[in-house]
């Protein structure tokens, strides 16, 4: 066992100075490949009353299963597989999620997946996927592990 201040900087995460990340809104991570978003129970019921469904129906047409587990369904377009809630049709003309303050866990915390998280180098992959990553406000240490670890549980 190393003494304890090494072994407190050994858990230091490589992230502990925090990480830049601001949304753009510009929609791409609610699209493109095949995906998933999985959700609970309780998210599942809230996004079903705002919508106007039962948890029944909001099952079968909203949702379907992946090899991660029951997710929210995904509707072919130009751009690749939308997530069923992407909403291209607004009059501000750019793609928004239709139940942005119920969205699932997965999506309130991303990109501070404990996978994007890793090395700098999971960092960087997202980066190159994610135009929010690495600009904007600093986001801090406190901040990245509570995302990070909501989307653990
Ligand atoms: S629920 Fe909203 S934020 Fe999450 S993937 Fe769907 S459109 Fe995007």
């Amino acid at each position: 066992m190393p003494p304890p201040t090494l072994w407190v900087m050994a858990q230091r995460e490589w992230y502990a100075d925090g990480l830049r990340f601001e949304c753009t809104q510009c929609g791409d991570c609610c699209t493109g490949r095949p995906g998933f978003v999985l959700f609970t129970d309780e998210e599942a019921a809230a996004i079903a009353e705002r919508i106007g469904v039962t948890p029944e129906e909001f099952h079968e047409k909203y949702t379907h299963d992946t090899a991660a587990g029951r997710s929210l369904a995904e509707v072919k377009s130009e751009f690749g597989y939308d997530c069923v809630f992407l909403d291209r049709d607004n009059d501000l003309g750019k793609p928004l999620c239709s139940i942005h303050d119920l969205r699932p866990t997965q999506c309130r915390t991303f990109p501070f997946w404990p996978e994007n998280l890793r090395t700098k180098a999971s960092w960087a992959r997202v980066a190159k996927e994610c135009e929010g990553v690495n600009r904007g406000n600093l986001v801090k240490i406190e901040d990245i592990r509570i995302q990070r670890d909501q989307h653990k549980a």
